[in-house]
């Protein structure tokens, strides 16, 4: 088992895989000057006030003190660099065209209607124009699992899409765009089979007819409880729309379908140094599996990217591809402006413990979920993607919000890769749990779906772990398996991106 992890020629610094006590001589003829907790940093040689501190290969900030070979570095000790310019970023000088073979290039899915990506479950989706009917839908889904649902054994779950958009909002604000497009978006998860129900409240701001097109705007697929006479009708009229919706979803099969079908979104969420080096790695590996065999993937995340950008960019198969990224890392530069931060508010106290330093650290660590295959599209929060092999889609780095987003854009499943260890999970997608260490993973057994801690202490390869990853993630999209999260239950609220002001 290794002691430390180096990750480039060119890095100044190391990280220990387990707690060290000052004393030790880590490495022949270097002896640590300080308690180094697990994943955090020390230095591999003497580094002048101001002198570059080096992990990943690249500059992660500057020395504030001068730090002697063996010393801890924690995140009071490095001032951030600039964040990279997105103005003429070179694109297309890092196509990668021999991605690892993949040994299955099928899975069991629920083909879309639409001709969209297709369904990695059957579930009935009842959507939501606002916040207010939440308190009457959740009673009539707890009635609707326990009376009807057991009557239709192909459907696998009754889901409410509460959220707390619709009304009090600026409705017409030019970013509004962003949570209606959301929403919209939502209702046309592959998961719920093309079988649309709305419950609405009559009197909101966010109509009927701007959640669903024209043509689905019908008696047969809206409710409006305000036209209900009383408590009871509105009950009935749930529960009797449902029950005409589970007769057609109880109705679909899944499948043998190419890869081509299927949509996998990453994320990233209780961040530490390990991260980088062993989960998104081996998620990065799987991924690049996935495309080869035809799948799409995408990432997202755009302040964990954001001082890595390049690396990205000459991924980007076309001048367009790369355009849209800068425009959409611009967006974001100035949203935060606006709100007087800049990416430096993204690291969490947990990701500090876990020995990231700051945002340029974690970037690095998060970028790598995304494997190394070319970049073919850019896509703005929540939109739907019309290409398949790797994408970016932007959207905030928050869990609660990029996980709603990429629901949006259709993912089949997410897989989530974490160092400090979090139960997150979606009610319509299933979300599968990936950890850095196995400290993490002996915490939480049952709750971890994937150790990558193997790789951290030198026992498994990156692509052992990736190829692990890869034949999980296909278990999981056809229904042969299940992650932690799914089996209990797990599900976070959807917490929709709304930059535009409330009222
Ligand atoms: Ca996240």
């Amino acid at each position: 088992m290794r002691d430390y992890v180096k990750l480039t020629e060119r890095d100044n610094v190391a990280v220990v895989t387990h707690d060290t006590a000052k004393g030790t001589e880590i490495m022949p003829g270097l002896v640590l000057q300080d308690d180094i907790p697990q994943a955090h940093k020390f230095a591999l040689t003497d580094i002048p006030k101001d002198g570059e501190i080096i992990r990943y290969g690249v500059v992660l900030g500057y020395a504030l003190d001068p730090i002697k070979r063996g010393a801890w570095i924690n995140e009071h000790m490095l001032r951030l660099p600039v964040s990279p310019s997105v103005d003429n970023m070179p694109w297309g000088t890092n196509i990668r065209k021999d991605l690892p073979e993949a040994p299955v290039k099928t899975f069991m899915g629920y083909r879309s209607e639409d001709g969209f990506y297709a369904g990695t479950r059957n579930i009935l989706g009842i959507q939501t124009t606002v916040q207010c009917v939440q308190g009457v839908l959740n009673v009539a889904v707890e009635r609707i699992k326990r009376e009807i649902l057991p009557k239709y054994p192909n459907v696998d779950d009754v889901v409410a899409v509460n959220h707390a958009y619709g009304c009090g909002v600026a409705i017409n604000a030019p970013f509004a765009k962003f949570p209606i497009r959301a929403l919209r978006n939502i209702a046309k998860h592959p998961n719920f089979g093309g079988q649309l129900m709305v419950v609405s409240l009559g009197c909101e701001k966010l109509t009927v007819d701007m959640l669903v097109d024209p043509e689905n705007n019908t008696p047969e697929n809206v409710i409006v409880l305000q036209d209900c006479k009383g408590y009871d009708a509105m009950m009935t009229a749930i529960m009797s729309m449902a029950e005409k919706k589970l007769q057609a979803l109880d109705k679909r099969r899944r499948e043998e379908l190419p890869l081509s079908q299927l949509l996998v979104g990453m994320q990233c969420g209780g961040s530490d140094a390990f991260s980088g080096v062993s989960a998104n790695p081996s998620a990065g590996y799987a991924a690049d599996m996935l495309v080869q065999a035809g799948a799409t993937v995408m990432f997202s995340e755009v302040t964990e990217v954001r001082d890595g950008v390049h690396f990205i960019a000459e991924r980007c198969v076309s001048e367009e591809v790369r355009n849209k990224l800068a425009d959409e890392m611009r967006w974001y530069d100035a949203y935060l402006d606006a709100g007087h931060v800049d990416r430096s508010a993204n690291p969490a106290p947990g990701n500090k413990k876990g020995g990231l330093s700051n945002i340029v650290e974690k970037a690095m660590g998060s970028i790598a979920k995304s494997g190394t295959s070319p970049i073919v599209e850019v896509l703005s929060p929540a939109e739907r993607p019309t290409k398949h092999g790797m994408i970016y889609a932007a959207t905030p780095a928050s869990d609660m919000v990029c996980g709603p987003c990429q629901l949006a854009s259709g993912i089949g499943l997410q897989v989530f890769m974490t160092g400090r260890g979090t139960p997150y999970g979606l009610a319509a997608a299933p979300v599968i749990k990936v950890c850095s260490r196995n400290e993490m993973k002996a915490q939480w057994e049952d709750v971890i779906d994937i150790s990558a801690g193997a790789v951290v202490t030198g026992e498994k390869t990156i692509q052992e772990v990736g190829t692990e990853l890869f034949t999980f993630i296909l278990d999981v999209a056809s229904g042969r398996k299940k992650p932690y999260t799914e089996q209990y239950g797990l599900h976070n609220f959807l917490c929709i991106f709304n930059p535009a002001p409330i009222t």
